[in-house]
Parts: structure tokens; sequence; C-alpha cells
């Protein structure tokens, strides 16, 4: 999925999510609704409905697409990491100015189902492809290496 078709799909879907966070117990919802700097707990919902996995289905492809609009700063991240190798010096600052982002790369979630209708069956998955989060993946794997 293109970076725009995620925002897209999360215009397309603002509505749905409003609605089903109506139709559901599961209160985090409403909450991260309105702050959405609020830590999302784990679904605590007795019975779970299909409007909390589509609650939780948004907020997924929310997260991806918040790292996916930072692309330019893993770009940048990887320029700086191959100055420092070729310069040979220390790679201890260069992990430091960047575990912020490394700790956001690990949030990332590539393979996001989506729940349609009332039957779990009715799933479409989100795949994001390589090609898509390369250079958060490359960055990923430069960081674990140099750690
Ligand atoms: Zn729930």
């Amino acid at each position: 999925m293109k970076i725009r078709k995620t925002q897209d799909w999360l215009k397309d879907n603002h509505y749905k999510l409003c609605s089903s966070i109506e139709q559901t117990e599961c209160y985090k919802w409403s909450r991260w609704l309105k702050d959405q700097r609020t830590h999302v707990f784990p679904c605590v919902c007795t019975i779970r409905n299909s409007a909390c996995s589509f609650a939780e289905t948004y907020h997924a492809i929310w997260k991806v697409n918040n790292i996916l609009v930072k692309e330019d700063k893993f770009i940048e991240a990887l320029i700086d990491y191959f100055l420092v190798i070729e310069a040979k010096s220390s790679l201890k600052p260069w992990l430091k100015r960047y575990k912020q982002l490394f700790q956001e790369v690990l949030l990332i979630d590539d393979n996001i189902k989506v729940c349609h209708g009332r039957s779990t069956l009715q799933n479409d998955i989100f795949k994001f492809t390589k090609e898509e989060l390369k250079h958060l993946l490359k960055f990923e794997e430069v960081y674990l290496s140099a750690i």
C-alpha cells in the first residue's frame, strides 16, 4: 500500500472509525480519538465486536502512516550513517541521535488485517511491500548492526 493510499484510507475511514467507536465498549478508543498521544491498552471487551476490531485496524494503519510520513528522516539517518562509517568515527553519537527513530520503527507491523462486516472471515490484509518500507527497513538493519 502506497503512502498516498494509506492517507486516503485513513481519511475515507475516519467517519467509520467514529461510528465504530460509539459501538464498542472498549472505551480506550474514545480516549485515543480525543488525544492521540494517549497510550492504547489491549482490548478489554468481554466479547469483541467488529467495531473494536475495526478501531484496532485503523489504529495500526495510523501508526504505520505516522512512520511513513517521516521517510525523509530515515534517509537522512542513513546518509549520516554512511558519513560516519566513511570517516571511521565512533557510531555511538549516531546511535544516540537516532534512538527515538529506531524505537518508532520497531512499532511497524507490515501486515495489517482489516475486518470488514460482522464476520472476521471477511478480512482484507493491508500489506506494505518491502519496496515501500525500504528506507525504514534499511535503517532498522543498519541500527541493529551498529548496536
Ligand atoms: Zn475491545
